[in-house]
């Protein structure tokens, strides 16, 4: 359950999100979609907590986000967040890219934090890769390290924001292919894609954000089948 009330950030005196108020029930995956500039990775990093917004609540299954240092802190630990790029840590491999916050961050002993690596390598078929840099990887590799990085410390959250953009159409499959499978399990996601087709069939429910405010929300299904406003059948015309 996510619930964001009167939600606003400016930067620079600039309205960037405004206003934001949705209640959304029951979705355990979100898509958020719309032009850039919009607004989205803004959004994202607020909920992730990287961000403070100048006011408004948000509360994700009842809890409030409190954005005090001290909180925040905490909070941003029980996370996962994979971004648009630049994920890993470029100087170390693959799996120590996935040990390193396990051990510095989560206090957990370097053979459990090797194990949990290995065991997640295994299952994303990255093992052969494991003692690679990410400059020696492929794209849809370093997505796939940086994702099993994100779940490694069993967040219950898992935000992703346009985790396919860089990737060319075979390796965008293989990254959905593996966010798609994470759903079965108790994790909650929300996801920025302008994969269309993905967040209409893997996702619950869609949230269109354009110019800073939600312009239309619904259960995927709806949203992309029956648009009600101008603005989303304009996107949805451009970009299918
Ligand atoms: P894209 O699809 O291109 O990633 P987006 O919807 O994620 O776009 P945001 O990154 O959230 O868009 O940016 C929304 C607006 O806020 C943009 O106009 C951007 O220039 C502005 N903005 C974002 N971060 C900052 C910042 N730290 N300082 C000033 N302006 C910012
Ligand atoms: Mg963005």
């Amino acid at each position: 359950n996510l619930s964001i009330k009167d939600l606003c950030i400016e930067y620079e005196g600039k309205q960037v999100l405004s206003s934001i108020d949705i209640e959304i029930k029951n979705a355990h995956s979100i898509a958020i979609i719309g032009p850039s500039g919009g607004g989205k990775s803004t959004l994202l990093r607020i909920i992730a907590g990287l961000e403070t917004p100048s006011s408004g609540n948000i509360s994700i299954n009842g809890k409030d986000i409190a954005f005090r240092e001290n909180f925040l802190n905490e909070y941003r630990k029980s996370i996962g967040v994979v971004f648009q790029s630049y994920n890993l840590f470029p100087h170390i491999s693959a799996i120590e890219n996935i040990t390193l916050p396990l051990v510095q961050i989560h206090k957990l002993d370097k053979k459990d934090a090797v194990q949990r690596a290995e065991s997640l390598l295994k299952r994303f078929q990255l093992m052969d890769h494991s003692h690679k840099r990410p400059s020696q990887l492929s794209g849809g590799q370093q997505q796939r390290v940086a994702i099993a990085r994100a779940i490694a410390i069993k967040s219950q959250f898992l935000l992703l924001d346009e985790p396919t953009s860089a990737l060319d159409p075979e390796l965008t499959s293989e990254v959905l292919d593996m966010i798609d499978e994470l759903k079965g399990e108790y994790r909650d996601l929300i996801l920025v894609t302008h994969e269309m087709g993905f967040a209409k069939k893997a996702c619950d429910y869609t949230l269109f954000i354009a110019d800073g405010k939600v312009i239309e929300h619904g259960h995927s299904k709806d949203i992309f089948e029956n648009p009600k406003s101008e603005q989303l059948m304009g996107f949805l015309d451009k970009i299918l």
